[in-house]
């Protein structure tokens, strides 16, 4: 499936995602995603005498620039590309209804694709925004920092509704897209949603990490 549409693509529009460290077509762009990654794992100063202190310790990152949606922007619209499978129309309201219920911000269908706030496309290889997919293995999806607004997904991968040994869990990958979608770059936490790499079968949901990421980039409270 190609895309005809030409799209103006910032650089902020990486990184990408992965299934594996270890694959071979992952190793590439796999450096470049690592490149950006800001590693935060500070541990909080304890204040002498104060045996007690909590220890944070973040993993969660932002993109370049902390790009992040304005605070009268919290509720965003979503469309699917002309040709989207079935399976994505059932699956993306899913993410988007998670990140919903664990943040501020609020998700609708938009009135047309060109207008979304959020454009969802499967698409093959070169699409047409200067980050082409690279066929099974390797690259699963990838998003844009807020205000890029595209979440594609990779037309060579197969991607599964429930938990399956040989497919990408959709619901998995789509909370991580949308993460980066919401300003989160990749944490190296392996539990958190916004880890870089997943696997066939592997089902996660978001994690504390993740939603710190959100309340630092934000300041506000992120739970509803
Ligand atoms: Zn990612
Ligand atoms: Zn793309």
């Amino acid at each position: 499936m190609g895309v005809s549409r030409k799209s103006s693509v910032s650089a902020v529009l990486r990184p990408e995602c992965h299934r594996s460290p270890g694959l071979r077509h992952g190793l590439v762009h796999g450096e470049a995603s690592v490149r950006g990654l800001r590693h935060k794992n500070r541990r909080a100063r304890e204040p002498p005498g104060h045996a007690y202190s909590l220890r944070v310790v973040r993993h969660y990152a932002h993109f370049p620039g902390k790009p992040k949606w304005a605070s009268n922007k919290y509720h965003l619209t979503y469309e699917y590309a002309p040709g989207t499978p079935q399976l994505f129309f059932d699956v993306i309201p899913r993410a988007l209804g998670r990140w919903a219920s664990l943040t501020p911000f609020t998700f609708s269908r938009a009135s047309s694709y060109e207008s979304a706030d959020l454009r969802i496309g499967v698409f093959r290889g070169d699409h047409g925004d200067g980050s082409p997919f690279d066929g099974p293995s390797g690259v699963t999806a990838h998003a844009g920092a807020p205000y890029v607004g595209i979440v594609h997904f990779d037309a060579d991968e197969k991607f599964s509704d429930g938990v399956e040994d040989d497919a990408f869990h959709l619901e998995t990958i789509a909370l991580h897209e949308f993460g980066h979608s919401l300003g989160l770059l990749h944490s190296s936490d392996p539990t958190a949603i916004m880890f870089a790499y997943t696997n066939h079968g592997q089902k996660k949901d978001v994690q504390e990490d993740d939603i710190n990421g959100l309340r630092n980039l934000y300041g506000v409270r992120m739970s509803k």
